[in-house]
């Protein structure tokens, strides 16, 4: 619920550097999606200049507060059951290959109290998303595993169908059947997240499976890299009903920076070359050799190059409608940084923020209503869920097949 003054009404002013500078320090910046494990696990060290994509310790130093990393888990490896391996090496990656080589500047953190503490240590909170429900290989005990491990959200499904939910769209070439929503059993992963205080991530889902998560979810619910269809009608991002659904349910939605979810303008010009790019991506994430498979997807990023890009702009506008439909208390940032093949211009990086920090004070929001997107809104949900699982403690483990046609 947004008290404010509605904030299209207030009149831009110009604002000092200072106080840009200070709000955004003292805004606790929550990114709930980065895929630069995607590259670390092939032997990209954080800690060097990132010259391909926009996640690297010098950038990210003294402008973020925590990261949610991308534990994303292609498609592709659905065919032989490889998914909870590559699940598990993602997870390595991110603790081995990020915390425990920059322990100075990254503390692992799976609670919203460690996030707290994190700021106060002047350190990076690093926490883990799993993105691809067939992560799970249809087994409640293997997402058990993963809340273990640390892992705080699950995106339920990626651009792939699996056995128990629908996704959005759909980049396998096989056949698949689709559920309508999410199966009986995808319920119960549902609940189960619920059980352990794991976040239910509904970006990527269909919005069939998006309804079937809201009617089922007893804990606040995130889209954790999306943003506003009303602005650009592509179908990863949410309605101004989805919006609505997600506020009533006490959770938020993550603004994505991916130029194709933010503009319009881009997203027309994109869609052509994308149904071109997409079989090539799938096909470029199949190769074995590391160093072939990401200079194949590096040259499939290149030739979208081409479209001039979304601009900071398109970002504020997002925010901004995300904030007029849901309230100030439902919207967050999820960058996409380093899973994107375009990212706003004047917004490419952690570094920038208080670029955007500068451009929401000038369009009348205060320094309460940027700590609230930057990172108080998803604070609010992680303890919401973590709460919601102390309520379920008593409740047993859930360990309901997967029900294959
Ligand atoms: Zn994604």
């Amino acid at each position: 619920m947004c008290l404010c003054v509605p904030l299209h009404a207030q009149t831009p002013h110009t604002v000092a550097q200072a106080d840009v500078d200070r709000i955004t320090r003292d805004a606790i910046l929550i990114d709930t999606h980065d895929d630069v494990p995607s590259n670390t696990i092939d032997g990209y060290d954080i800690g060097t200049a990132n010259l391909k994509a926009q996640t690297d310790l010098p950038r990210m130093r003294g402008f973020l507060g925590a990261e949610f990393f991308a534990v994303f888990v292609d498609a592709s490896y659905v065919e032989g059951n490889h998914s909870a391996n590559r699940t598990l090496q993602m997870i390595d990656t991110v603790t081995t290959d990020i915390i425990a080589r920059y322990p100075h500047d990254f503390v692992f953190a799976t609670t919203a109290e460690d996030i707290m503490q994190a700021h106060k240590d002047h350190k990076i909170a690093a926490l883990m998303g799993i993105e691809g429900g067939h992560a799970i290989e249809d087994s409640l005990r293997l997402l058990r595993v993963y809340y273990a491990l640390g892992v705080r959200y699950m995106t339920l499904t990626h651009f792939n169908t699996n056995d128990w939910a629908d996704a959005q769209g759909d980049i396998t070439d096989v056949k698949v059947h689709h559920h309508g929503g999410l199966t009986p059993f995808g319920k119960d992963v549902v609940r189960e997240m619920n059980r352990l205080g794991m976040m239910v991530d509904v970006s990527h889902t269909a919005d069939s499976t998006f309804n079937d998560v809201i009617a089922t979810s007893t804990a606040p619910v995130i889209a954790s890299h999306s943003s506003c269809r009303a602005l650009d009608d592509n179908t990863r991002n949410m309605t101004d009903e989805m919006i609505r659904a997600l506020a009533a349910n006490g959770g938020t939605i993550q603004i994505n920076f991916e130029c194709a979810y933010l503009s319009q303008r881009y997203n027309d010009q994109a869609k052509p070359l994308m149904a071109k790019l997409m079989p090539r991506y799938a096909e470029a994430q199949k190769l074995a050799d590391p160093a072939a498979r990401q200079a194949a997807i590096t040259a499939i990023f290149a030739e979208s190059a081409s479209i001039p890009p979304a601009t900071l702009e398109d970002v504020v506008a997002q925010i901004d409608h995300a904030v007029q439909v849901g309230g100030i208390d439902h919207v967050g940032i999820g960058t996409d940084f380093d899973g994107s093949s375009c990212v706003p211009v004047g917004l490419d990086s952690y570094n920038k923020f208080p670029a955007l920090t500068r451009a929401l004070l000038e369009k009348g929001y205060g320094a309460k209503d940027i700590q609230k997107i930057y990172g108080g809104n998803i604070l609010r949900v992680m303890r919401a869920v973590e709460k919601r699982a102390v309520e379920l403690k008593s409740m047993p483990p859930l360990n309901s097949s997967v029900d294959k046609k």
